[in-house]
Order: structure tokens, then C-alpha cells, then sequence
């Protein structure tokens, strides 16, 4: 964990955070996308990625250093390497499956249109659907409410100023990305990190930046960018002078399943031994919330290896 100086900033402990700094780049997504569809070596995930050589290496050595690429050289008759997913990638499966009910209701994605999601459990064609483990209503961002775990301390994260990278071509020329609108969104962190603190309940300028390690140009940059995506609507709440705060929309909120996802994966991944930092509590039945994402059709928990993509 870094120490806190003038390129810090401590802010409270979330596991979204810590998730997103360690997999929240738009490379990585894509490149973790493209393992799960088997795409393994590097070759094909420069096509599949569109990421020049460098950023290509760079983000490989990364996602093999936090444990979310294994490196293989052994094959027999093999000259190239290739990648493949951990123990701790492949549980990213449930959050890729969200980002894909997502972009389905929001975006016209040839890929994913066309894609057919088969179970093999239960041999039939599905959709994914989240539903809470106990009482087995869907989650809702709205049944919800957020308490302090027992990790409910400090995190200390660099400050960064990295400019917002240009976004992605159009999914057309890389038929596998099937979530490329919600990469394009999210895939730049300070975004993803200002939508996870509208669920928490932030919705001022300055209480984001409180929150988050980030220069006021950059946040301003992304706010305007989450009205224009319509995943924030701004509201007076001052008049003179006049201020805005900043609420989700339906659409923003249809994120909800992608963060639980994500917090689900960071609390167990990129734990610091203290406890989960934050508990979310299921309204509709009292529980704390345990997320499960299921087979619409038989309605067992999903699990990577039991799913094919047939196009
Ligand atoms: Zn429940
Ligand atoms: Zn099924």
C-alpha cells in the first residue's frame, strides 16, 4: 500500500476503489474480456484489443502481477505464450455478465446482439439475472442501503492526472468486445469511481472531490460527461451562485448489478485483512446483501465454466 505524501490522498476504504484500481482500465477490461472468450495470445488480443504493442505489454505484465493472468510456456510444441485466466479472474466472470445485461438495454451492440448465452447445467439458452441469495427478489439499487463493515477505515491511493483516454472504435471493427459503450464509459476509473459514489449517496462536487484522488479539471470533466452519457441528471440546488448536484438516472442507476459485482469481487480479492469496508443490506428481506447472478431459465448460480457464447 503506498504511504501518504503530496501524491496521495486518503480516502475511506471501498473495495469498488480497490477493484477498479487494479483491473478498472479500459485495456485491462478489454483484455480480461477477451481470455474469457478463449482469445489467448498476444497476437490476437492486439486485434481483439485495438491496443498498441507497448500498452498491450505494459497492462499484460500488470494483470500477471495482481494475479489475474497466468503466463503459459509449457505447452508442448508451442512457441508462443499465452494467457490465461486465475482463481481471481474468473470470478470477474458475474461482472462481466452485468456489464452485458447493461449494454444490452441501452445500446444496439451488433456483438452482443447476436450472441446466445448457453447454460450448461441446464442445456438451455439464457440471460443473466441478479438476485439476492436469500430472499431471491432481484437486487435493486433501490432495496438497498449501505452500512460501515468492520474495514470501514482509510484507504491511501496515488493521485493521478491521467487524461481520459480517446474512446474506442466503433464495436464493428472488434466483434468481440460485446460491452464496448459500457468500456468506453467506465473504462476510464474516475468515472467508474464517481458513479460508485452517487450509490453511496454523494451527489456534490465537492464531496466527490473529497473522495477521490483527482484534480478538479479531471472531475469536472467526467461529471459533464456523465450528464451527456445520461447517467446524471443535474439539479440546482443553490441559486446565487447558482450550483448543481448530480443524481442517477434510470439508465445510471442499471449500473447497480455492475458495481455489486465488482465490491462482491473486491471485498474477496483485494482484501487488507480488516473486514469488508462497506456491508449492503438487502431492504426487502433484512439480510445483508449476498448477490447471486443466475440462469434466468433454471435459476442456479452461473459460474464461467459452465456457460458458452454460440454467435
Ligand atoms: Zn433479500
Ligand atoms: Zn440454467
Amino acid at each position: 500500500m503506498p504511504v501518504l505524501g503530496k501524491t496521495t490522498l486518503s480516502t475511506k476504504a471501498s473495495s469498488i476503489n480497490r477493484a477498479l484500481d487494479e483491473i478498472g482500465d479500459k485495456w485491462c477490461l478489454l483484455i480480461l474480456q477477451e481470455v474469457f472468450w478463449g482469445i489467448n495470445t498476444f497476437g490476437e488480443m492486439l486485434l481483439g484489443t485495438g491496443a498498441s504493442r507497448g500498452v498491450l505489454s505494459n497492462r499484460l505484465h500488470w494483470l500477471q502481477s495482481i494475479d489475474c493472468l497466468r503466463k503459459d510456456i509449457t505447452e508442448k510444441g508451442q512457441k508462443r505464450p499465452t494467457y490465461h485466466m486465475t482463481k481471481k479472474s474468473i470470478e470477474l466472470y458475474r461482472n462481466g455478465l452485468m456489464a452485458m445485461t447493461w449494454e444490452r438495454k441501452y445500446f444496439t451492440t451488433p456483438a452482443l446482439d447476436s450472441v446466445e448465452l448457453i447454460h450448461d447445467h441446464c442445456q438451455k439458452v439464457f440471460w443473466p439475472m441478479i438476485e439476492c441469495k436469500y430472499c431471491n427478489e432481484p437486487v435493486m439499487s433501490k432495496d438497498v442501503s449501505f452500512h460501515k463493515g468492520p474495514g470501514a477505515k482509510k484507504d491511501i491511493r496515488i493521485t493521478k492526472t491521467r487524461r481520459r483516454s480517446s474512446a474506442l472504435s466503433p464495436p464493428d471493427e472488434r466483434g468481440k468486445t460485446l460491452y464496448i459503450n459500457l468500456i468506453n464509459l467506465l473504462g476510464d476509473r474516475w468515472t467508474a469511481n464517481i458513479i460508485a459514489l452517487a450509490f453511496h449517496g454523494f451527489n456534490r462536487f465537492d464531496d466527490f472531490h473529497k473522495e477521490l484522488p483527482v484534480a478538479t479539471n479531471i472531475l469536472a470533466d467526467r461529471l459533464k460527461l456523465l450528464v451527456q452519457e445520461g447517467i446524471f441528471y443535474r439539479q440546482p440546488y443553490q441559486a446565487s451562485p447558482l450550483r448543481y448536484d448530480y443524481h442517477l438516472t434510470d439508465k445510471g442507476r442499471d449500473l447497480f448489478p455492475y458495481f455489486v459485482t465488482l465490491m462482491a469481487w473486491g471485498d474477496k480479492w483485494c482484501a487488507t485483512g480488516d473486514g469488508n469496508p462497506i456491508l449492503l443490506k438487502h431492504i426487502s428481506c433484512g439480510a445483508y446483501l449476498h448477490a447471486e447472478v443466475r440462469c434466468d431459465q433454471c435459476g442456479e448460480g452461473l459460474i464461467a465454466t459452465e456457460v458458452h457464447f454460440k454467435r
